[in-house]
């Protein structure tokens, strides 16, 4: 099985990496991607890409960071996307939940990264949270994030990650050809409407994820969650789709290497 989003250079758990990694194998897992959400963490995310075999990486900032994009996030990307283990540029897009930059810049950043997939011939990988409903003007972070998938076509299509919407929202996603990631809180009793979006969804076009060490399962909420817990996921997606288990780790695998097909 894939997990094709987490954190692994992140301070939670950073320090047991290396263990994590080694035991990939015993956990069944085939590889990860870990993306990136700063200049910093854009470094570290291909360090490890670099060092491990089963690792692959994205480059990109992340909403929370739009604040602090520069030439110099962005002259890392261009000088490295086409290593081999860079299979996307990621994680970037709209969050309006924590609005840690302004919307303006958020919406600025998110344009230029799209511009740059195209340049750089790599698919997205999306991160998009809506904020409180009405509580500001913007919150409705898919609104603004389909009005701008609207006006540049991917080449290489893209994923929306750890995906929060309901199957209206999955809905327009598909329409736009992309593919839609599910973490461990499809697991978690109040999401009933990602349960929803999940079954409505086909096979082929989803993803699974840990987004380690966030998104804990429902029973190890206080835990850092690590990549081996991407089971849960597939294990919620065998029972809502009712297909075997084992079918939902190589579905879900082949959907990856078809999305980011350097892999
Ligand atoms: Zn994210
Ligand atoms: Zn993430």
């Amino acid at each position: 099985m894939v997990d094709s989003h987490c954190h692994l250079y992140d301070d939670k758990i950073v320090d047991r990496c290396q263990d994590i990694i080694s035991n990939f194998q015993n956990d069944n897992i085939d590889y990860v991607i870990i993306p990136s959400c700063d200049y910093d963490s854009e470094q570290k995310a291909l360090n490890l890409a670099k060092r491990y075999d089963k690792v692959y990486c994205a480059l990109a900032v992340h909403p929370h960071d739009a604040k602090n994009y520069d030439a110099l996030c962005e002259k890392f990307v261009l000088d490295n996307y086409s290593n081999a283990k860079v299979v996307a540029l990621g994680e970037f897009g709209f969050d309006y939940f924590y609005n840690l930059s302004p919307y303006q810049k958020q919406f600025e950043v998110a344009e230029r990264q799209m511009v740059l997939c195209n340049e750089c011939d790599l698919p997205a990988i999306f991160h998009i949270r809506d904020g409180l409903a009405n509580e500001t003007e913007h919150f409705d972070a898919y609104k603004d994030f389909f009005s701008l998938a609207n006006r540049y076509s991917l080449k290489r299509s893209g994923v929306l990650h750890c995906f929060g919407g309901d199957k209206d929202k999955a809905r327009k996603a598909l329409d736009l050809g992309f593919y839609i990631s599910f973490t461990c809180n499809v697991t978690y009793k109040s999401n009933e409407h990602l349960r929803e979006a999940l079954k409505y969804i086909p096979m082929d076009r989803l993803l699974i994820e840990t987004d380690s060490p966030y998104m804990s399962p429902r029973h190890q909420r206080n835990l850092p969650n690590e990549p081996k817990n991407v089971k849960y996921v597939a294990e919620c997606m065998s029972e809502i789709k009712n297909i075997d288990i084992e079918n939902v780790y190589n579905i879900t695998k082949e959907n990856t290497e078809k999305l980011f097909y350097k892999i």
